[in-house]
């Protein structure tokens, strides 16, 4: 009686291929931070098919490496010459996107491969233009580094309407890059904003079957289906309230089914009265307040019997993106919050 994460191997193959299909003359790095955006590292194989991976940090290059011989791109980069010991030894590419790093990999005489961030106007990480010409020029003098690629990343590229991503775009194409790669698209680009394609995309979102976008997308398949076994079901009267704060009061003669998740599992409080729970392939609704180990769901008189499994997101009639919305978030927050306590199996 537990948690369970199920991690399709073929929706992860089938939403690799839609990026192909989206983008067919790009090369693929599959961004695999945090854990895999939560579906756990080791069980996504069919994603080191792409080209090159990507990771945030040192700690979780050094994980990925025990599963693929990929080229790891580290998206922090390197602070100090440990850091960059570490990094080659790990046969990472450093993406560099602060000046203060350059010295330290120049300093080097091993071999390096660099991926200049330039900031284009996200104002997050990155070399202002000015910065990437001097970077430029100071690598020229380091045989030991070879530059990959040449990346910037959209603020808002998920509403594709946006005017901020013409004005990346423009900044971007400013960049004289003879025979440099260029990389620009994270899933929302690859799927809205063709232009951006360049040499390299970067999908995180949409490889684990998650719309970038408002909307649900539906060539992508869903990766993570989470389910939670049904521990007890009960009859209560109009007017009977249930979960803490009394949060949920019955509007008639009904009966409630709780089951074993609660935030503790990564199911978000936030998520509202109404909030929608598929319980023997009928959609339910959450009624009071998400517990610590607990949720408590009106399923009327659905035939539903303790021991039965409910799914709380990731299947056709139930999306994540459904569950973000009825919790205020969005699906990259919910997938990575899932905890430790929730048992990942992959299956076909
Ligand atoms: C995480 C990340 C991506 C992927 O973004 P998605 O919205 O998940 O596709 C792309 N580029 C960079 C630099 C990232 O950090």
């Amino acid at each position: 009686m537990h948690v369970v994460a199920a991690i399709s191997q073929s929706a992860l193959a089938h939403n690799l291929n839609v990026v192909r299909t989206q983008a067919p003359q790009a090369k693929i790095l599959c961004m695999v931070k945090a854990n895999a955006y939560g579906h756990h590292i080791d069980l996504i194989k069919p994603l080191f098919q792409g080209d090159f991976v990507a990771v945030s940090e040192l700690s979780e290059a050094r994980i990925l490496r025990q599963h693929t011989a990929l080229p790891i791109v580290l998206l922090s980069g390197i602070f100090n010459d440990t850091e960059l010991n570490e990094a080659l030894a790990l046969k990472c590419h450093l993406v560099l996107h602060h000046l203060s790093q350059l010295s330290i990999i120049c300093h080097s005489t091993q071999a390096i491969k660099v991926w200049l961030k330039v900031d284009t106007g996200m104002h997050r990480l990155g070399l202002s233009l000015s910065e990437l010409s001097r970077c430029l020029a100071q690598i020229n003098h380091c045989p030991n580094i070879h530059i990959e690629c040449i990346m910037s990343h959209f603020a808002c590229a998920d509403e594709p309407e946006h005017a901020n991503n013409l004005t990346q775009l423009n900044a971007f194409n400013q960049i004289n890059t003879t025979g440099i790669n260029r990389s620009m698209a994270n899933s929302a680009a690859i799927l809205g904003l063709p232009q951006a394609h360049f040499d390299y995309v970067r999908p995180g979102i949409m490889l684990y079957g998650v719309s970038p976008f408002a909307t649900i997308n539906k060539k992508l398949q869903p990766v993570m289906q989470l389910s939670a076994p049904i521990m007890s079901v009960k009859s209560i009267h109009k007017g009977d309230s249930v979960g803490y704060g009394a949060g949920w009061t019955a509007k008639q003669t009904t009966r409630i089914a709780t089951i074993g998740i609660g935030y503790a599992d990564g199911y978000p409080r936030h998520a509202k009265n109404g909030t929608p729970v598929l319980i023997n392939n009928q959609l339910c609704t959450l009624a009071g307040r998400v517990s610590m180990d607990l949720i408590c769901v009106d399923i009327g008189d659905l035939k539903v019997s303790v021991g039965d499994r409910a799914i709380l997101w990731g299947h056709d009639k139930l999306p994540i993106e459904t569950i973000a919305a009825h919790s205020d978030t969005i699906g990259y927050e919910l997938l990575t919050g899932v905890s430790s306590r929730v048992s990942f199996i992959a299956h076909a």
